[in-house]
């Protein structure tokens, strides 16, 4: 359901709808607030930093179709950070309320092997890949490809968790046990020169726009770093961008959508995967732009009026995962370090507890 009332301006009635509790909820709900919008949280009991910066909280399921309904009856719009959110649940709540970006592009983005074909339709190249069912496919597919691969859960996958890298020496039984024996895909390993990210958005009122590219360096599957805004060829990046738009109609996407993507030593640039949501490669965005990828999304759901965002200077976003939090001395004692923490309770390996961004020239 899209509101024919739009724009959605902020008023007492004008609640936005904000599905998960983590980090991208924080800053979805801080953005909201700051153009004077009132928030609801909805999402299950845990260490929710979002639960600190929004007006009101409904801590439920995703499978808690009273609670659910009850949520959607007093949200204007609502939104979803976390990408694994059951498609079921983003249907229940389209019922009265207006979902951005919709539950077809969100199951579309939680299906490795659907947004592969997704992303081949709409003219982009994907590395090679097969759907993987059982041992036998695993052989058969790893075999085609020189034992030189990754493969990764189909559904779930998240901060490089869910895969495996496979070579000569792998052993494919114990590897698809370790997966939870679940249907995956097999992936060509890409031996790429960088991984970049491209942002698009486009608002229910029809107006759309990119943010720059951002250059991404990961370790162990977790984004480590981004440098932006990258620079890529004037003739590369505008076919990217039609692809970009291409794969968008195709779902009939609103809100912002983040792709990820391989660029090879000759320049071909190869499909990842898609975040319809914020993405941490555009963290940088908070300090480096009049508008943030947060307040651009604020502004898609409420079919507010929205154009390409620049950025004259570079910039370099840092993330703070697990241990790093308690080694902020550095940070804290240089100004120039723009320093976001979520405000996480625990630390865990591998957790994002927060980034700063830096001016780089
Ligand atoms: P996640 O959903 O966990 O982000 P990704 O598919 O993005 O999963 O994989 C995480 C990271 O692993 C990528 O950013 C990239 O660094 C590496 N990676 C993934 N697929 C490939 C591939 N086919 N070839 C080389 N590296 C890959
Ligand atoms: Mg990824």
């Amino acid at each position: 359901m899209i509101n024919k009332n739009l724009p959605i301006l902020p008023n007492e009635k004008n609640v936005i709808g904000i599905l998960g509790g983590g980090q991208l909820g924080k800053l979805i709900a801080l953005s909201a607030s700051k153009s004077g919008y009132k928030t609801h949280l909805y999402c299950p009991r845990g260490d929710n930093p979002a639960e600190m910066v929004v007006d009101k909280v409904t801590n439920g399921e995703w499978n808690d179709f009273e609670k659910l309904v009850q949520f959607s009856e007093d949200v204007a719009c609502a939104t979803s950070e976390f990408e694994n959110i059951p498609s079921k649940t983003l249907e229940l709540l389209s019922g009265n309320t207006n979902v951005i970006p919709s539950n077809v592009v969100f199951r579309c983005a939680q299906i490795r092997s659907k947004e592969k074909e997704m992303a081949l339709k709409s003219g982009f190249n994907t590395p090679k890949w097969f759907l993987i069912k059982n041992t036998d496919d695993l052989i058969t597919a790893t075999q085609s490809l020189s034992n030189n691969a990754i493969l990764k859960t189909n559904t779930f996958g998240y901060d490089g968790k869910g895969q495996f890298r496979i070579n000569n020496n792998s052993n494919l039984f114990e590897i698809w046990e370790k997966l939870g024996a679940v249907e995956c895909v097999l992936e060509e390993l890409l031996d790429f020169k960088r991984e970049i990210s491209i942002m698009y958005f486009k608002s229910t009122d029809n107006t759309d726009g990119f943010f720059p590219l951002s250059e991404n360096f990961h370790e162990n599957g977790i984004l480590k770093k981004t440098i932006a805004p990258a620079i890529l060829n004037d003739a590369i990046k505008d076919e990217l961008k039609l692809k970009t738009k291409k794969l968008s109609e195709n779902l009939n996407f609103y809100g912002i959508i983040a792709i990820e993507l391989f660029e090879l030593v000759d320049g071909r640039i190869i499909f990842n995967e898609i975040a319809p949501r914020p993405h941490n490669s555009f963290h940088w965005t908070l300090d480096g732009c009049e508008n943030s990828q947060f307040d651009i999304l604020i502004r898609t759901i409420c079919g507010l009026p929205v154009k390409d965002v620049k950025c004259n200077t570079k910039w370099e976003m840092k993330n703070i995962i697990g241990d790093d939090a308690n080694n902020l001395n550095e940070i804290y004692s240089n100004q120039n370090y723009l320093l976001n923490l979520y405000g996480k309770k625990n630390i865990k390996a591998g957790r994002k507890m927060g980034h700063y961004n830096r001016q780089i020239i």
